[in-house]
């Protein structure tokens, strides 16, 4: 299915209008409808498997910036780790420690958000206060990993009919961000706050999202289950 080139340019001049960054999440779609997007202007790409994201950036031009938005595991960083722009979902300092290990091999740094846990549901993935807490400061002290920074976080509300709800939750992650985005060291630079998706975006914005990660509204619905 052909994108929606209306809604692409919709979504797009909201968004710049409120410094916020797109990230079109282009899972389980053909490497033809990220182009049709990337023709329109757009760059930010986020997809959740390995394998798909390391098939396409072969495929498709070199000045994408892939936003790698699943559940990484540590295994598999090596295969991304020569051309991600930017890792969300960091649930963990084993992960972290992989990641910087790979980002070494790369002479690089790789840029990082904490994944941190905002949902009643008890499957999404993520860091709870306390960790979140413990993770940043064994980053803050003595600055163990030096071929990662921490950009800020990332989060996913519940899939809720209630918005307020959905609003408390990314109230909660807004609040995380405040709280760190003042802290800054090689390894510390808090910039970024990703919430929101195709359901809860304009909710996220409201409060205080600068990234939002849109698949379904950009590429229509998804046929694979995720
Ligand atoms: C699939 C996915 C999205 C996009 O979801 P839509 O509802 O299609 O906009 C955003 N974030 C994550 C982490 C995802 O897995």
């Amino acid at each position: 299915m052909a994108i929606n080139k209306e809604v692409f340019q919709a979504i797009s001049d909201e968004l710049k209008g409120n410094g916020v960054t797109l990230v079109a999440v282009s899972k389980t779609k053909p490497a033809a409808d990220i182009l049709e997007l990337y023709e329109l202007g757009q760059r930010d790409f986020g997809e959740n498997y390995v394998q798909e994201l390391v098939d396409k950036a072969a495929q498709l031009p070199a000045d994408i910036r892939w936003h790698f938005i699943g559940h990484l595991q540590s295994n598999k960083v090596k295969f991304i780790a020569p051309f991600v722009h930017l890792v969300h979902g960091v649930d963990s300092l084993k992960l972290l420690q992989e990641i910087n290990k790979q980002a070494l091999k790369q002479d690089k740094v790789i840029d990082c958000l904490l994944q941190v846990y905002i949902a009643k549901e008890e499957t999404k993935f993520g860091l709870d206060e306390t960790e979140l807490a413990a993770v940043m400061a064994y980053l803050a002290n003595d600055q163990p990993l030096k071929n990662i920074r921490i950009r800020g976080f990332m989060g996913m509300a519940s899939f809720s009919d209630n918005p307020e709800q959905v609003r408390a939750e990314f109230r909660q992650l807004r609040k995380f961000f405040d709280q760190y985005k003042s802290d800054s060291s090689p390894v510390l630079q808090v910039d970024t706050l990703s919430m929101g998706m195709s359901g809860d975006y304009k909710i996220a914005i409201q409060e205080g999202s600068n990234m939002v990660r849109i698949g379904s509204l950009l590429f229509g619905e998804r046929t694979r289950p995720v």
